[in-house]
């Protein structure tokens, strides 16, 4: 009998992780195959289960089948290869081009907190090693499969699939699997993270624009439920962007967005150059401040098929953003502490998103004291992060073991984000030509979970329980 393990982003929006198991519970006969394999990110709890073993030995799972580059679904497949893993990971090419350079990103950053811990002996290990090195990063990418949207993949004799649209970002998939079990075929639809309905106007911020793909209809379903309590404001941000912006330059200080490096980035600074072009937010420097900056905006520009009207018109008006006067790609160390350097206003985007690491530590570091300053949130911030802290209104936060006093201006702008919130989940889901006998709600936190369980209960009177970490289900 086939079954479910969730290792991950049960109860908690991090660390996705699903495996698909044809065999007995020693995981040596049978397919083996894991969807997503993400980092957890946030609380420490969380954090130390990146070191926990699979249940199964890593060696032995035949197949990762990848939804998207975010790290909370993918982070951990370099761990999972220096755990002996060698089969191929499937993805598309877009999120193949992202993975390119968020993991060995990520193994920069494993290295920086390990040698961190090291020099400050904040770590009860000693020495403090990383979860995997750039270069072991950098070496999984060979594994990488391209698979296009659309395209049946057969993986074995009895698991086939293909990627359907999520737009969520780029790139991002479901993985629609079939498996054929004693002559018995099982659909399972597993939305890794879910976009925003294809009505652009209530989402400005979003760029992929087709929607999740509608008409689904699977046996089982695994899906998302980051927003399953809450509802995006249904308002323009632009007009909010540019008086925050505009406030916080009249009052000589600079605006910092911390914000995942490919994408999120880059729609913001189209945004940014318009409201600049149309006077409605002044010429200040704009610094994109990442080791991945450039590469990040070349990566956004070759993929710009699977992008919105608007995000398109955009493009088509202002070309590259890497010839756009005043704004700035800094890439290496040395050009980003010189952004230190001026003490006239400017803006700076700078990864990671949720400030769990990166660049954004060092902005925040010098300007959360000074109220002049502005920090805007144009992303979801997971619990247990500094951003979520810092967000939710917290006077001080730790960065490189310091409390660093919080002064300076918060803001929120949800509008950016690129998770369906529960009406328009609802939306989708009405939009299935059967209910799957099995739904599973994964990536949300327990409330959040429970109540996009009570309305999916109550509008569409399905089946729906919530996962939880390590539980095995049975595909009946
Ligand atoms: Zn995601």
């Amino acid at each position: 009998m086939s079954y479910i393990q969730f290792l991950g982003a049960a109860g908690v929006v991090t660390g996705s992780k699903h495996l698909i198991n044809t065999g007995d519970e020693s995981g040596k006969q049978g397919l083996q195959v894991l969807v997503d394999c993400g980092l957890f990110q946030g609380q420490k709890e969380w954090r130390e289960r990146n070191w926990q073993d699979l249940p199964i030995p890593a060696r032995e799972i035949d197949a990762v089948i990848l939804t998207h580059a975010h790290l909370d679904h993918c982070g951990w497949i370099p761990r999972l290869v220096k755990q002996g893993f060698h089969g191929p990971i499937y993805a598309t090419p877009a999120t193949i081009d992202l993975c390119g350079i968020l993991l060995p990103d990520s193994g920069h950053l494993q290295e920086e907190d390990a040698a961190y811990y090291n020099k400050t002996r904040a770590s009860k290990h000693t020495p403090a090693l990383p979860l995997y090195t750039m270069e072991e990063a950098q070496q999984c990418l060979t594994l990488f499969h391209p698979v296009n949207f659309g395209e049946l993949k057969q993986v074995t004799g009895e698991l086939s699939f293909r990627f359907v649209r999520a737009a969520h970002i780029l790139g991002s998939a479901m993985a629609e699997i079939t498996l054929t079990t004693n002559g018995r075929p099982q659909k399972l639809l597993f939305t890794g993270d879910i976009g925003r309905v294809r009505d652009n106007q209530i989402a400005p911020g979003k760029v992929v624009h087709s929607g999740p793909t509608e008409g689904e209809d699977c046996d089982l379903l695994v899906m998302e439920s980051t927003y399953g309590n809450r509802e995006h404001p249904h308002s323009d941000p632009r007009p909010q962007m540019a008086a925050l912006i505009r406030t916080t330059v009249q009052r000589g200080g600079t605006v910092v967005v911390p914000s995942f490096a490919v994408e999120r980035s880059q729609k913001f600074l189209f945004m940014l150059k318009e409201l600049m072009e149309t006077r409605q937010v002044p010429n200040v420097p704009v610094h994109a401040d990442s080791p991945m900056a450039i590469k990040a905006v070349e990566i956004f520009l070759k993929h710009a098929e699977e992008f919105s009207p608007d995000a398109k018109a955009l493009i088509a008006k202002y070309g590259s953003p890497l010839e756009w006067p005043n704004f700035h790609f800094d890439q290496t160390q040395d050009e980003s502490k010189k952004i230190n350097d001026s003490p006239y206003p400017s803006i700076i985007v700078s990864s990671s998103g949720m400030v769990t690491g990166g660049r954004i530590l060092h902005h925040l570091m010098l300007r959360l004291p000074d109220p002049r300053n502005l920090v805007l949130f144009i992303g979801f911030q997971a619990p247990g992060t500094r951003g979520f802290s810092i967000k939710n209104g917290a006077k001080e936060v730790k960065m490189f073991g310091q409390e660093i006093p919080i002064r300076a201006q918060i803001a929120a702008l949800e509008q950016f984000s690129d998770h369906a919130d529960t009406p328009e989940l609802l939306e989708w889901l009405h939009t299935f030509r059967r209910p799957p006998r099995q739904t599973y709600l994964v990536h949300g936190e327990p409330q959040a979970a429970s109540m996009l369980r009570n309305a999916m209960t109550q509008a569409l009177g399905w089946n729906v329980q919530i996962a939880a970490y390590r539980q095995k289900v049975q595909v009946e």
